[in-house]
């Protein structure tokens, strides 16, 4: 206004504020409104349809397209900041290509009523699963007579945790399990300093001791148990209380996103096997309908194929009881056995066979009692 050179960060500045300020009616009293949440909802129709007027605009808008959304990745998740834009992206994703099913490629005939009820479970089911995943990842309790982490007290002669490397691992994990403040003739309460061996282990932030496997993720702000990674598609951190339904919910979506794209490749290119459809279907673009579909095929492929390999990593892991986060560390550290190009990581920590990894995996959470406190909202 008074003309005089603005500041490098005064927009972001602007922007934080209008952010904070924003708030919607709720029957609980009014709530913050994330303006994160809006730019999915019209740049992903927009583009789609920009993409489906001709082929080499598809091409462009739907390489394009990822590149932004990678960019926006490292401009907010890699400086450690909270946004909603992913989430309202892979939500709204879904439901839109669900709606374009119906209205677009259900109306054409070649989809029975059975295909339709099973596209409409699969959604389905992938919301309620997701829903699920967001109840919360296990967090670690202020009070160490509350931590459960039962995921841990194995084979610890080869548990390379930063505790067990400065030899408080015996410490932390009594810390962590005692059932009474009076077993280790201490309180234990948060506001207690860590003792010497616990100091690895320590959260500063969070004031609380970690047991084995827990980790303090910067971007929700706690620590929480058997931290896997902090996924920005659900705006939520996948540890020990939500691994197995994120697990359920990339199998669910994958299933019934590759189901929705065969159905639609078969009804739009139907002289073609699905698989040359998405590569080369003849007069595709002849029609708008049938070339926005054709377009959506593409653009849930291409989301497909990024989660059907987050999927494979993760079937890995649990394979060889490692969690990405330790993935990470033991890379960094150079500590682990890589396979296969480096697609398996092997920590060597905690793997004992195929059958009881998986075994304690699906089991894991049945030791998380009572039902975790939960620090945010759902969104
Ligand atoms: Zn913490
Ligand atoms: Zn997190």
């Amino acid at each position: 206004m008074k003309k005089e050179p603005q500041k490098a960060d005064s927009l972001t500045q602007v922007v934080a504020t209008i952010n904070d300020r924003l708030r919607v009616p709720w029957i609980s009293g009014a709530r913050r409104f994330d303006l994160s949440l809006i730019p999915p909802l019209i740049l992903l129709p927009v583009f789609l349809h920009i993409a489906s007027w001709h082929f080499l605009l598809g091409i462009i808008v739907l390489t394009t397209l990822p590149l932004l959304v990678i960019l926006y990745y490292y401009l907010t998740h890699r400086k450690k900041g909270r946004t909603l834009f992913f989430l309202s992206l892979a939500v709204f994703s879904l439901f839109y290509m669900f709606y374009l099913f119906i209205a677009e490629v259900v109306p054409r005939g070649d989809v029975n009523h059975i295909q339709l009820g099973a596209v409409t479970t699969g959604v389905a089911l992938t919301v309620i699963s997701l829903i699920n995943t967001k109840r919360g990842p296990g967090y670690v309790r202020p009070h160490p007579t509350e931590t459960h982490s039962t995921v841990t007290y194995h084979n610890p002669q080869s548990d390379i945790d930063a505790a067990y490397l400065n030899g408080a691992r015996h410490q932390v994990v009594i810390a962590n399990r005692v059932s009474s403040p009076d077993q280790t003739g201490e309180s234990g309460t948060a506001s207690v300093e860590p003792r010497e061996g616990q100091k690895r282990n320590w959260c500063s932030v969070c004031k609380v001791v970690r047991p084995s496997r827990a980790g303090h993720c910067r971007i929700c702000g706690v620590c929480i148990l058997r931290l896997d990674h902090h996924c920005v598609w659900i705006n939520s951190c996948v540890g020990q209380a939500n691994h197995i339904s994120f697990l359920l919910t990339l199998v669910l979506f994958v299933l019934t996103s590759l189901y929705g794209i065969s159905l639609v490749l078969r009804s739009v290119c139907p002289q073609q096997s699905v698989m040359m459809a998405l590569f080369y279907c003849p007069d595709v673009y002849n029609q708008h309908s049938t070339a926005l579909c054709f377009t959506c095929a593409w653009y849930s492929s291409i989301v497909t194929g990024g989660l059907l390999h987050l999927l494979v990593l993760q079937l890995i892991n649990v394979s060889y009881n490692t969690t990405q986060r330790e993935v990470r560390l033991a890379l960094r550290e150079k500590t682990g056995r890589t396979l296969l190009w480096g697609l398996i990581v092997d920590t060597g920590v905690y793997c004992r066979g195929f059958r009881s990894n998986w075994v304690e995996f699906l089991t894991m959470s049945n030791a998380l009692e009572p039902p975790n406190p939960k620090p945010t909202d759902l969104v």
